[in-house]
């Protein structure tokens, strides 16, 4: 009655659907709302970073026609525990639940409601402000698949690394080979530390292939250290020119004649048919059951705005994104792409850098969104001809009229769906903010200024990606090349996995920030080879990011917090840190030799605290954050090494300190047509310490203060 008074009281003043502020009202009341609601009922949970809305939808779906009865689901996403609360106490008695449950909190969730079948679907970047490391996800999951009641099955996506490690200790597993095509968060194993190689990565053959006859799109991994490899699964996707089907071990199969688009979605329904199988259902009415599933939550819905008309598809990370290019009408169809970045969407947009972008080119792009100067810049340095327009509606009558396709994340998507649900909304006027013309031409010239010496080409090291990847610091490499070539010198770069040699000769080196597991073994390889150190004795320019200044510095705290030896490259020592991890905006007064580049602003998120040397220089002081230590100092430089703990990525957001370290290499810059990356500056230098102080205040939020109430042992 709480619950659905206080939602009712904010469905009625507008303040939103209600579910989630009385699920709150419940909790108040019942703080073992979660338990009492679900007592009776058989209750399924859905978790993963992507797909859980989906998979929710076509299982229920699934669910209540063979049933003939209703299912209690979430179906409009609210995934915390008010919303689960909200949606089990409005359920009828003894009705089956079929949940999403945030990543997060599934640990929690899964205590307390028994579940008969938990669904996990697949693990990587996304929110890393408030998740941290994927892998602290996995190590939540891990620990809530080592509780569950000994009946509880668990469906886990075997081609997920990080899956098949957290689910590894279920007393019932159910392996699905559902395919995974983002590996880029599991190149590092959850399980040792060593790398993991996967099916299509050079060299994998002599790593030893698993077995045969099992193999979901892409393929199958294993770690070269501990041998620790894809589980052999029950069911897997095999998809031919866009049809898919569900294979058994059994070799029963199943075409997937699936209304909604994509392989991921493919990949969803395979898994959703798993867990109907694992409840007893019969597979194939399953799945002519979630054949009928058009819509999701607004997935691939209508908006129109004048006569511009957009199917909307969401797409809130970079493996989302990695799905989402396949979806796209083929160019020069328009795209919209609306990037907000508010606690619901992670407060860092770095990610944006590893979404291949290029791949827009030849079309006309136009960048929405509260964010839309982080995307534009991405744009920018992606030579995507775009126009921004940060405004929802506006950016659609700027890219029709006509059909459009608009990918949003999330809540640009669900401002998407509001306005689409209020007909007749005015135009807006469109504030269009052109995009630069095409940067001049690229002369032909000789590089005579190359302090390297003559060199044609001006080579830039990614260094370990797979490893040093995770919070989109791999555009530091994109934005110097280009920055190269729109001057006229040759650029390129070259991207260094961790099972590759790192080359000693380029004349620039990127290596940037990681989790701490894969962030030792990145270290004790370049310690191992000393490439870096050779490279940086021949007066190699490098830029090493947070995990970066990290490794390069004397020493580092390993996983478990123990000293791991770094390369000595940098004055500094890292520790554990006994306060909260240092996440959110950072800005920066550079000083001393760098006073002039002024103000440097950037994204941190580090557990880790680092102590320079004595006479050790740092890059600056710090204006709002923690940097280094302790909000005094940021960074630190020796020769041409620069350390610092901004990402952003940093030479995105800092062109100013882009142009010093290229000016090391080849002398005297000529100034550049910036595009947005100067408004960006001036936005995220302006803005960015505000938006930490209310992502700190929100810290005393109800979820949080709900939790702390409910604390038992679980970390959320
Ligand atoms: N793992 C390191 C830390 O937590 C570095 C994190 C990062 O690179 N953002 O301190």
């Amino acid at each position: 009655m709480a619950g659905s008074a206080v939602g009712t009281l904010s469905r009625v003043t507008g303040r939103g659907a209600g579910s989630v502020v009385g699920g709150h009202a419940i909790l108040a009341v019942e703080p073992r709302a979660l338990e009492r609601f679900s007592a009776g009922r058989r209750v399924v949970l859905v978790s993963g970073t992507n797909g859980k809305t989906t998979t929710t939808k076509l299982l229920a779906s699934a669910m209540s026609s063979a049933t003939g009865a209703p299912v209690v689901t979430n179906a409009a996403g609210a995934n915390l525990p008010p919303g689960l609360a909200a949606v089990l106490a409005a359920g009828s008695p003894g009705a089956p639940a079929v949940l999403e449950v945030d990543e997060a909190w599934l640990g929690l969730v899964s205590k307390e409601v028994n579940p008969a079948v938990v669904v996990l679907l697949n693990l990587s970047r996304d929110q890393l402000d408030r998740n941290n490391e994927v892998r602290q996800v996995a190590a939540r999951w891990q620990r809530a698949c080592e509780t569950l009641p000994p009946a509880s099955v668990v469906v886990a996506n075997a081609d997920d690394p990080l899956v098949a490690w957290a689910a590894g200790p279920a007393r019932r597993a159910l392996w699905v080979g559902a395919g995974l095509s983002w590996t880029s968060d599991a190149g590092g194993c959850p399980r040792c530390g060593g790398q993991v190689r996967f099916a299509d990565q050079v060299g994998f053959a002599s790593a030893g292939r698993p077995a045969e006859g099992a193999m979901g799109a892409p393929g199958g991994w294993q770690c070269s250290s501990c041998g620790f490899g894809r589980p052999q699964p029950e069911l897997w996707l095999e998809v031919s020119e866009g049809a898919g089907r569900a294979v058994e071990a059994s070799r029963v199969v199943h075409e997937l004649a699936l209304r909604l688009p994509g392989r991921c979605n493919q990949a969803n329904a395979l898994i959703a048919m798993a867990a109907a199988q694992a409840l007893g259902y019969d597979a194939g009415e399953a799945l002519s059951a979630m054949a009928q599933v058009d819509e999701v939550a607004g997935r691939y819905a209508t908006v129109r705005a004048d006569g511009t008309t957009a199917r909307l598809v969401l797409a809130k990370n970079p493996a989302g994104w990695a799905e989402v290019f396949s979806m796209l009408a083929p160019p020069p169809g328009p795209v919209v792409v609306a990037i907000n970045a508010r606690t619901a969407d992670g407060h860092d947009p770095s990610w944006l850098w590893d979404v291949p972008f290029e791949r827009l080119r030849g079309r006309r792009v136009v960048a929405a969104g509260e964010r839309s100067l982080d995307l534009a810049t991405r744009l920018h340095y992606a030579e995507v001809d775009h126009v921004r327009e940060p405004g929802l509606l506006a950016a659609l009558t700027e890219a029709g009229p006509g059909r459009v396709d608009l990918v949003a994340n999330y809540t640009a998507f669900h401002g998407y769906l509001r306005v689409s649900r209020r007909a007749g909304v005015a135009r807006q006027a469109p504030a269009a903010h052109r995009a630069a013309p095409a940067q001049p031409e690229r002369p032909e010239r000789s590089h005579a200024t190359a302090s390297r010496g003559g060199l044609s080409t001006c080579t830039v090291a990614l260094v370990y990606p797979d490893l040093l990847g995770t919070y989109g610091d791999a555009g530091n490499a994109t934005v110097l090349a280009q920055r190269l070539r729109w001057r006229g010198y040759g650029a390129e770069v070259v991207t260094v996995a961790a099972g590759q040699a790192v080359p000693e000769s380029c004349e620039l080196y990127v290596v940037g920030g990681g989790e701490d597991l894969p962030q030792a073994l990145a270290a004790s390889k370049l310690l191992e080879s000393r490439a870096l150190h050779r490279a940086v004795a021949s007066g190699a320019v490098v830029l090493a990011v947070c995990a970066g200044l990290q490794i390069l510095g004397e020493s580092f705290p390993g996983a478990g917090g123990e000293p791991v030896p770094g390369l000595g490259l940098l004055p500094c020592v890292s520790r554990p840190s006994s306060r909260p991890r240092a996440v959110g905006e950072i800005l920066v007064q550079a000083a001393g030799r760098w006073a002039g580049l002024g103000l440097l602003s950037g994204f941190e998120n580090h557990g880790a605290l680092t102590q320079l040397s004595s006479g050790a220089e740092p890059v600056g002081t710090v204006c709002a954050g923690v940097g280094n230590e302790d909000g005094t100092y940021e960074g630190v430089v020796s020769g041409r090494v620069w350390g610092t703990y901004l990402h952003g990525p940093v030479l995105a957001r800092n062109p100013g300190l882009a142009d010093l370290l290229l000016s090391w290499v080849v002398g005297d810059l000529a100034p550049l047509e910036e595009g947005e990356a100067e408004a960006l500056h001036a936005e995220r230098t302006e803005h960015g310490p505000g938006e930490r102080r209310s992502a700190e205040r929100e810290e005393a939020s109800l979820e949080a203060r709900w939790w702390r109430r409910r604390q038992s042992g679980v970390a959320p």
